[in-house]
């Protein structure tokens, strides 16, 4: 809703926000005058996340039926209310796979078909606020009729055990894109925490030639660069990260470097923005790491695991906090290097364990947009990066599929 005040006065428009140059200070809006800016613009088009790590967090809790997700769920990060208070206009449910076969079970593929699923059952339950969507024109039919659009992304390439007879059927269950890796590495793809230097395989470039056949996006997100350059220069859609921040200002191994984000420019993809605090705080970051040095070394001079849980307590009670603030240096820096038509949103919102001062939950994104709003972002270019731009690249995606399947013109 438009906050219009008439204070008398010359009138002059700024942000949609009519305001009136008087005697007191001109432009002083408030914070509520933003958010209420930003809720009128996400009223115009479909926000769009890239990663929500909900479908594992209710199978942890034992499965749908342990969770009603319609009412408010505080000990998670996402329900139904907040979604809506949030003004989530479509969301990327991840199929998360765990990366050791020791917690997937035998077969990673079982494990990603019970996570699409519940994905599909957790839809249905509440067809009344959600919708299934496989196309970015599903998203946008859903958004017109009151929807919020499910999408399905598996996260981690083991799902598909080097088959892609399973890469076509998850397509065919609708699966929208595929995230290379976990935290382990492939055959035939390397992940961000691994020190090998090499990308994609013959066959891991193979992977991403057929998702560009079946219209799935190729998430980047978790691998490591060569694997992100090497998909990046076989790719012939548009890539994503789903859930990725920037490494120039937070120097972690899952974030996107600058010279990626220069080819991320050019393959005209798009990286959504991760608000985990050791992603987008480098205080965090640096703060978790001797966290951990400090308990390898507890561990090593053998403590038991009562007085390691008791220091754990005590140093994470002085931890530093991210903010939502940082959430919008990283934004801010992404849209710098790679351009306004290749920043996104991918909370990560129930996979993280911490979360920004101000972005605790999916009913606070708007206030994300308020934050962009008041550092003077024009309408335009908040609706690129609430969802315009991730619309953008899954139709160009479906156009790349239909060019790849149609026989060659004579
Ligand atoms: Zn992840």
């Amino acid at each position: 809703m438009n906050s219009v005040r008439r204070l008398g006065g010359l009138a002059v428009r700024t942000l949609g926000v009519t305001i009136l140059l008087t005697a007191q200070p001109p432009n002083r809006l408030t914070a509520q005058d933003y958010r209420a800016e930003a809720i009128r613009i996400l009223r115009t088009l479909p926000l769009i996340d890239g990663h929500n790590d909900i479908p594992d967090a209710i199978r942890e809790r034992g499965g749908l039926d342990s969770v009603n997700f319609a009412v408010s769920q505080p000990k998670l990060m996402t329900d139904i209310p907040r979604l809506r208070s949030g003004h989530a206009g479509g969301q990327f449910w991840a199929a998360y796979v765990p990366s050791t076969t020791m917690d997937s079970g035998p077969h990673p593929a079982v494990y990603a078909l019970e996570q699409i699923d519940l994905i599909h059952r957790l839809c249905a339950r509440n067809s009344r606020s959600m919708a299934m969507a496989y196309t970015a024109a599903d998203v946008q039919r859903n958004f017109a009729a009151g929807k919020i659009s499910c999408l399905i992304g598996i996260e981690g390439g083991h799902a598909i055990e080097n088959s892609l007879g399973a890469l076509r059927m998850f397509s065919a269950l609708g699966t929208r894109y595929m995230t290379l890796t976990h935290w382990r590495s492939l055959d035939w793809a390397v992940a961000s925490t691994d020190t090998a230097h090499r990308g994609l395989s013959a066959f891991g470039k193979q992977v991403v030639l057929e998702m560009n056949r079946l219209g799935m996006l190729v998430d980047l997100s978790h691998v490591n660069d060569q694997t992100m350059s090497d998909a990046l220069h076989t790719s012939r859609a548009p890539i994503i990260f789903s859930h990725s921040s920037a490494r120039a200002l937070t120097n972690h191994a899952r974030d996107v470097p600058d010279s990626i984000l220069k080819l991320v420019a050019k393959n005209r993809g798009v990286v959504m923005v991760n608000f985990n605090p050791g992603f987008v705080s480098e205080a965090v970051r640096v703060y978790g790491d001797s966290v951990n040095a400090r308990l390898e070394a507890l561990r090593a001079a053998g403590a038991d695991s009562a007085t390691r849980a008791d220091s754990l307590k005590a140093w994470n009670a002085r931890a530093p906090h991210a903010t939502l603030q940082q959430v919008a240096d990283h934004i801010e820096h992404i849209r710098q290097v790679a351009g306004i038509d290749c920043v996104g949103l991918g909370s990560d919102f129930d996979g993280i364990t911490e979360v920004p001062v101000g972005l605790e939950d999916v009913s606070k994104l708007p206030d994300l947009i308020a934050e962009l709003l008041r550092r003077g972002w024009a309408e335009t270019d908040v609706k690129k990066l609430a969802g315009v731009n991730t619309l953008r690249v899954m139709r160009e995606a479906e156009r790349v599929a239909v060019a790849m399947r149609s026989p060659p013109r004579r």
